[in-house]
């Protein structure tokens, strides 16, 4: 299998060179192996990178800008892209950045498939489809703060949490909270300084208990075996509104006992999550970028905590049963560092969870890497996801068992 350079001209468009072999980026650059790559899935997207040229074993193309994909849901990152960055080089917005190249004239990616689930596959509505049945939804509650703004969500950022409240089945989106206690580098509803933008906009409003657990209702009504999640992108961290989610939960569990209530957590307060989890909260998913306190804090920017919390939360909801899953924020180059796999290993042997989900961080690499350093010994993310999986399910989506 030979593998040749995939990159775009000054105007966008796609081209192959055969002449070209591409280098890719796993902390260490380098070429990808054949078991790194696959065809590239149905909902694949394409994107330039502008003022940035591929890297090839003969070096640089600097007449050729780089061509990136992000993934489909249900796909880990495998390589970054390799490239040389001119000076004047614009900032990347928040994607999930992966290496792409060409093989027998076909477009591969540094991809490998982590989950399968029919709510998460590539989804289009016919024209008004969508906005009718917003219109029907929100008639039903015409004053409801949250489904104001998952309607926003579901039209404006195609979020398929939001628009699972309005086709009434899978996992439904429960924005709760405008305030948060870290500062994510790549925080995707808040961006500060000269960054790029933030692909959401924070939700402003803090919705009652009874807005929510409404919301809630009306969807498990429908949907037997859905989920409901308070913590969403477009939001900060959902514990520090902890009562009201406590309440929430309490007037969805006195009307309904089936489906399962979620909490999208970066697990900043574990007793907070206890005051959930006493109000019968049934699963929850931490998310985190390291096990390494001086990795994640040089992304999380946590105030008034620290990874030991986290790590406690995720003790804490283990041992009082409920359903719990890792949101690990994976990008080659760190997640795949020995030291990382190290620290991981012995935090999963003592206190083993239901699932890690290996979802592909999106962020510029440069910023991240500027931020948490570059890699001594990456294994390859493939490695590494086999040594996760040896102690854990991995998987990318929430699921309810
Ligand atoms: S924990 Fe979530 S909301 Fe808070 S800064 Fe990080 S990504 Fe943003």
């Amino acid at each position: 299998m030979s593998t040749t350079l995939a990159s775009c001209n000054a105007k966008g468009a796609i081209g192959y060179d055969t002449t070209l072999v591409p280098l890719a980026d796993g902390g260490i650059v380098r070429e990808a192996s054949s078991d790194e790559l696959i065809p590239a899935p149905p909902g694949t997207l394409e994107y330039v990178l502008p003022g940035r040229h591929p890297l090839t074993t003969i070096g640089p193309i600097a007449g050729r800008n780089v061509l990136a994909v992000a993934l489909p849901a249900g796909y880990t990152r495998l390589l970054l892209p390799a490239y040389a960055t001119d000076r004047a080089a614009p900032a990347l917005p928040l994607f999930g950045y992966t290496f792409a190249c060409a093989i027998d004239d076909r477009l591969h990616v540094a991809a490998a498939r982590t989950d399968e689930c029919e709510d998460w596959e590539p989804r289009g509505f016919a024209a008004g489809e969508l906005e009718a049945l917003i219109v029907r939804r929100r008639s039903a509650q015409p004053h409801n703060r949250v489904l104001r703004q998952v309607a926003l969500c579901s039209l404006e950022y195609a979020c398929f949490t939001a628009q699972n409240v309005f086709l009434e089945r899978g996992e439904a989106a429960l924005p709760v909270s405008p305030k948060c206690n870290a500062r994510c580098i790549g925080c995707i509803s808040e961006q500060e300084g000269d960054g790029p933008p933030s692909p959401q906009t924070r939700i402003a409003d803090e919705a009652t208990a009874r807005e929510l657990a409404d919301v809630a209702i009306y969807h498990l009504h429908r949907a037997f075996d859905g989920i409901v999640s308070f913590g969403q992108g477009c939001e900060g961290e959902p514990l520090l509104r902890s009562i009201s989610i406590a309440r929430a939960i309490e007037m969805v569990r006195a009307q309904c006992s089936n489906g399962t209530v979620n909490l999208n957590t970066n697990g900043s307060l574990p007793s907070a999550l206890a005051r959930c989890i006493d109000a019968g909260l049934d699963a929850v998913r931490i998310s985190l970028n390291s096990f390494r306190a001086h990795v994640y804090d040089a992304y999380y920017r946590p105030a008034g905590y620290e990874l030991a919390d986290v790590l406690e939360s995720v003790r804490l909801a283990a041992a009082r049963g409920i359903r719990v899953s890792l949101n690990l924020l994976t990008h080659p180059g760190v997640t795949d560092d020995e030291q990382e796999l190290l620290a991981m290993e012995a935090f999963l042997r003592e206190s083993p969870v239901s699932m890690v989900q290996t979802r592909s961080l999106n962020i510029d690499p440069a910023v991240y890497f500027e931020a948490v350093g570059r890699p001594r010994r990456p294994i390859g993310m493939r490695r590494a996801i086999e040594r996760i999986r040896a102690l854990s399910p991995v998987g990318n989506f929430t699921h309810t068992h």
